[in-house]
């Protein structure tokens, strides 16, 4: 055993770069982490290692530090074309929406006071007006996500009660959020009827008990299914719940506020629709397709959203002041037509190929490796649109040298970290989910990435 060779604590803390650290930062911190790193160092001994010196217990002590302080999420760089990716934090914000959210962060607000009278007043009083103005709702709530908001509303309106899916429907939508046990954390009992292709309006008729709260459905947003299939639209649906004195829910999941036809996609459902078609809530994110901070909506009529409201659960998942700004900020977007020049993902989806040609050209103008611009396809991603793709343009770098793993990992690992993706042995790069002001910083990444 060379226990006796390792340095002292005393010896650690009087290194020059330890030194430093315990005069910038929290003394007895970075003792405890010299501790920590010679406990770490005895345990390399016990296990055959050689002791290390001060210098490389020192350097360790620094490294912690340094990954402690790093400030986290840190920016990347989304070049995989994916324009809401859930791992890279879904939608990128306006600038009216940063502005907003900074605004409100920056100092006090009139979150919960009411100008006019001086009384206390309601955080949700605007984005409920603009959430009915836009979406055709009798009333809206905000809440922190979309997970929450169904939580909220199935708790409100179905605990001890049934509430009736289809098969097709009682699905996982990613994360571990799967609509059964939302509905069992809910104390509601889930009917499931029909067969995982076919459900029919007579399964949901003949599944009704006088314990009977609601009809669930739920948008298939990250799966399809194809071929021999049926299922029951919103509208016919609540004709059967209007019969029986059932409300039909209707988580949409994204939340497209737009018509994604118009961009050469298949129809995504709008909460617009499922209000027109008579739902009595409806469900949707704020970071998907809305293009706005994470945040749940729930719009419907007035007496199921308060009895949301008033549930103690409205309390435990309401909506913070920095999202509630964006949010307002990102809807008024909207009602001012402008989602598609402002909203980052609007703004991604409806580039045109040839500008994004083009810019893969200019990519490619500033590397000297072997690349090519090929044709590929984009997708929205994050839960909306499942297998629809958008035409694209990328720049391919052929990797024989290194291989593509390695220029995925050497882009990771740039100062300001790029993720692409690998098809057929190269690495591609997706110039529509980039932000314009990434160039520099994209092309300093490749250039050191592609380099041996
Ligand atoms: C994404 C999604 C959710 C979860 O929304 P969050 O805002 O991530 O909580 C729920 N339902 C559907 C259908 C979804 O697509």
């Amino acid at each position: 055993m060379q226990f006796r060779d390792l340095p002292s604590v005393d010896s650690v803390l009087a290194h020059r770069d330890v030194a430093a650290a315990a005069q910038s930062f929290d003394r007895d911190w970075v003792v405890d982490l010299v501790r920590e790193a010679l406990q770490s160092a005895r345990e390399q001994i016990r296990q055959g290692g050689d002791p290390p010196d001060a210098d490389s217990v020192a350097s360790s002590v620094c490294q912690r530090i340094e990954d402690t302080m790093r400030a986290e999420p840190r920016q990347v760089i989304n070049a995989t074309g994916v324009v809401i990716h859930t791992n890279l934090g879904r939608a990128p914000l306006s600038r009216a929406a940063i502005e907003a959210s900074n605004q409100a962060a920056r100092g006090y607000s009139n979150l919960e006071l009411d100008l006019a009278t001086g009384r206390r007043g309601s955080r949700q009083t605007q984005v409920q007006s603009l959430l009915q103005q836009i979406t055709g709702a009798e009333a809206a709530l905000a809440v922190n996500n979309n997970a929450s908001a169904m939580l909220l509303g199935i708790t409100a309106l179905a605990a001890g009660k049934e509430v009736v899916v289809s098969r097709s429907e009682a699905v996982e939508i990613g994360g571990g959020f799967r609509v059964p046990d939302v509905l069992r954390q809910s104390g509601a009992t889930l009917v499931d009827v029909g067969t995982t292709n076919r459900t029919y309006v007579r399964d949901y008729d003949e599944a009704v008990t006088e314990n009977t709260a609601a009809f669930l459905k739920v948008h298939a947003s990250n799966f399809r299914v194809e071929g021999f299939t049926a299922s029951v639209g919103t509208a016919e649906l609540v004709e059967v719940g209007a019969r029986r004195g059932i409300p039909v829910l209707h988580d949409v999941g994204s939340g497209s506020l737009l018509l994604t036809e118009k961009y050469g996609m298949a129809h995504e459902p709008t909460p617009q629709e499922s209000i027109k078609d008579g739902a009595g809530l409806v469900f949707f994110s704020g970071d998907k397709l809305l293009g706005g901070p994470q945040a749940g909506i729930v719009v419907g009529k007035k007496d199921l959203v308060d009895v949301l409201a008033r549930h103690p659960l409205a309390r435990a998942v309401r909506i913070d002041k920095l999202s509630l700004a964006s949010l307002t900020a990102t809807l008024v977007h909207y009602l001012k037509g402008e989602a598609e020049k402002e909203i980052p993902v609007w703004r991604m989806i409806s580039t045109p190929e040839a500008a994004l040609k083009k810019r893969a050209k200019s990519w490619q103008a500033g590397l000297e490796c072997p690349s090519s611009v090929e044709k590929s396809r984009s997708a929205v991603g994050g839960g909306s649109l499942p297998g629809e793709t958008m035409p694209s343009w990328v720049l391919s770098l052929d990797c024989q040298a290194l291989g593509p793993d390695e220029v995925m990992r050497r882009l990771r690992d740039s100062s300001t970290p790029v993720i692409a993706r690998i098809e057929d042995d190269r690495v591609l790069l997706d110039p529509r989910t980039v932000l314009p002001e990434e160039d520099g910083p994209l092309l300093d990444a490749l250039r050191s990435a592609v380099s041996d």
